[in-house]
């Protein structure tokens, strides 16, 4: 356990969400998030303090540099299963060390300079701590308003100050940034998306992610007779999306012969299908060689022809996994903005040459068979070509932050 301060010193005071309602499995989330949260910082090469009070996870700097407390802090800002990250001083308990990290927090607040409205919240996690909450409110609000000149508002304050004395040591903040909230990843398990270089799939990566699911990612290119740069695309995406989980795997598979064949296995309208079908039972391969329990796809219903009611009921027809659909019930003005807060949409809009662009017929079939896919099936030997598929795959390791 670290020593308390000697004098105030910055330090990131984590408020965690869903995580504090898990009742008997709570430790084992608060765990995961725990180790999670080392890994993430761990990129940033600065030694870290972490330790976790009743809902709350704290971490300093080893340095104790503010600069090297502000890289950590927006580092977790990605990470899942924190709703709010603060950025706090953390003093000893006496009331001159409040006020005077109190007064410090308010200089440095955006509303003060225009006359902003202010309330302070004390509050006591260790209840033999001599000073009452309303004493400290009362003690740090007036230094406040002596010293600055702002108004009191306790129901809706510009500025509010946060004072949580604790066992060792106090904490002083104000509001923070929003972190991701949902879960740590690798609390839900995991699953294998299937990643195209759109703008869909990487917002149903996210999704899934940030309800604790830890996820590997599956793309065909349509190699040998498209060029590299789905694959670029993908790989960039995955990059970036590895903000959120760490250690992520991109698996790509050459699709282009595959899809040839479908061409010239069945109807024209039906290939579409056939082809997500395909698609399908090779991610079915790869997910359970990697201990997946689900696959992950960005349809959202109705979008394009391939995502009627019943061309998904064709779809789920095809593996045993469930298809997780996170964007199902989302207009695609709503997949956009996700994309946009997560960095992804720029890359997704990037030109390529999408390997479904091969097989796109005019008029694709919006209500499919499964009869008449199983029939193209049987002649394409669709199992032993899923097979072929997946033992060809080349694995990446796109890492986020690297070139
Ligand atoms: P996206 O924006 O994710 O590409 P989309 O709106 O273009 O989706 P489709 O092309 O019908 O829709 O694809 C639906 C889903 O099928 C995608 O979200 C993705 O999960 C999967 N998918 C499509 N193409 C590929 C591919 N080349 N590699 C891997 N998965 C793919
Ligand atoms: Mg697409």
């Amino acid at each position: 356990m670290p020593l308390a301060p000697a004098a105030g010193e910055p330090c990131v005071l984590l408020k965690l969400g869903e995580i504090v309602l898990k009742g008997k499995n709570r430790h084992q989330f608060e765990q995961r998030l725990q180790s999670n949260i080392r890994k993430a910082l761990a990129s940033t090469g600065i030694g870290v303090d972490l330790w976790q009070r009743s809902g709350v996870v704290i971490i300093r700097a080893g340095s104790g540099l503010a600069e090297d407390v502000e890289k950590l802090a927006r580092r977790l800002e990605d990470v899942m299963g924190i709703v709010i990250v603060h950025r706090a001083q953390r003093v000893p308990k006496d009331v001159e060390s409040m006020t005077e990290a109190a007064l410090e927090a308010v200089a440095q607040h955006p509303a003060t300079a225009r006359g902003g409205s202010f309330a302070v919240r004390p509050r006591r996690r260790d209840k033999r701590f001599p000073i009452t909450s309303s004493e400290i409110g009362i003690s740090v609000g007036s230094a406040i308003n002596v010293k600055f000149g702002l108004p009191v508002n306790l129901k809706n304050p510009d500025i509010t100050v946060s004072i949580e004395v604790d066992r060792d040591e106090v904490f002083v903040y104000t509001e923070g940034a929003h972190g991701q909230g949902g879960l740590p990843v690798g609390s839900s398990g995991r699953g294998l998306v299937l990643m195209s270089g759109g703008i869909d799939s990487p917002v149903a990566a996210y999704r899934m992610m940030r309800r604790g699911l830890r996820v590997d990612y599956l793309h065909f290119s349509g190699m040998p007779f498209t060029g590299p740069e789905s694959i670029y695309k993908a790989y960039a995406l995955v990059r970036e999306l590895d903000k959120f989980q760490g250690d992520s795997r991109l698996f790509v598979v050459p699709f282009g012969k595959a899809q040839q064949q479908i061409k010239s296995a069945g109807e024209d309208r039906l290939a579409i299908v056939a082809q997500r079908r395909l698609m399908l039972k090779t991610a079915e391969i790869v997910a359970e060689r990697r201990r997946g329990g689900a696959l992950i796809t960005g349809d959202s219903l109705g979008q394009v022809a391939s995502q009627t009611l019943i061309n998904m009921t064709a779809l789920d027809d095809a593996v045993d996994l469930p298809i997780l659909r996170p964007l199902v019930g989302l207009d695609k003005s709503e997949i956009m903005d996700q994309a946009r807060r997560i960095s992804t949409l720029a890359i997704s809009e990037l030109p390529d040459e999408d390997c479904c662009s091969m097989l796109a017929p005019r008029r694709p079939e919006t209500a499919a068979r499964i009869a008449d896919l199983r029939q193209i099936e049987k002649r394409l030997d669709a199992e032993e070509l899923a097979e072929q598929l997946a033992d060809s795959v080349q694995e990446h390791r796109p890492v986020y932050g690297s070139d």
